[in-house]
């Protein structure tokens, strides 16, 4: 088994409503568990901005799935909760990505891990460090210095099912 973190993302059709449907999805998925999950962050939109803010979380999921097997389970959980792709970076029900695969370091066309966008992203840093403050992420540092780095002033805290700053099983 090993440790992954999945980061949560949506902006459309109820985006908390989402998290928690896909955090549920993720504690289904084949030899899975849900271990913990973040509290949620509102945070600015990264792309166009003329969308609606996100809604943003990380979960951790102890699995057997490989990599790309997870891949595929995370993409069929989006299209499950009706993802439409519209632009880059615009707005979704549903987002989830791969943040990190136990201590592995990934480059395969369809997957990188860990995340390439991890380091400059305060809405993704933040749920991790919430849900491991020692984590050292492979080939970036660990949580603590990245997540100072960056610019958390937009991240608002929600007050949710899940949104309280402890963790939560599902
Ligand atoms: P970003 O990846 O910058 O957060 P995004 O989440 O909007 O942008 P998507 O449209 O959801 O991007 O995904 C585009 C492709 O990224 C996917 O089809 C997938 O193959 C690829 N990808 C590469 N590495 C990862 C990863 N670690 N987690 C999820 N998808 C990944
Ligand atoms: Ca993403
Ligand atoms: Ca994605």
């Amino acid at each position: 088994m090993k440790l992954a973190y999945i980061g949560l993302g949506s902006n459309l059709d109820g985006p908390v409503n989402q998290l928690d449907a896909a955090v549920k999805a993720l504690g289904g998925l084949p030899g899975s568990r849900v271990d913990a999950v973040s509290p949620y962050y509102a945070s600015p939109p990264m792309g166009p901005q003329d969308q609606p803010d996100f809604v943003n979380g990380a979960a951790r999921l102890l699995t057997g799935l490989a990599p790309l097997e997870l891949l595929d389970a995370l993409q069929h959980i989006e299209q499950q909760q009706g993802r439409v792709r519209r632009r880059r970076w615009g707005e979704r029900s549903l987002d989830l990505d791969l943040l990190l695969y136990g201590d592995c370091r990934l480059d395969n066309p369809r997957l990188r891990v860990p995340h390439p966008g991890l380091a400059e992203r305060a809405f993704v840093l933040r749920p991790l460090l919430d849900l491991a403050p020692d984590l050292e992420v492979p080939g970036f540092g660990d949580i603590a210095t990245l997540l100072s780095r960056v610019d958390t002033s937009g991240l608002q805290p929600i007050a949710s099912r899940r949104g309280t700053p402890c963790l939560a099983s599902p």
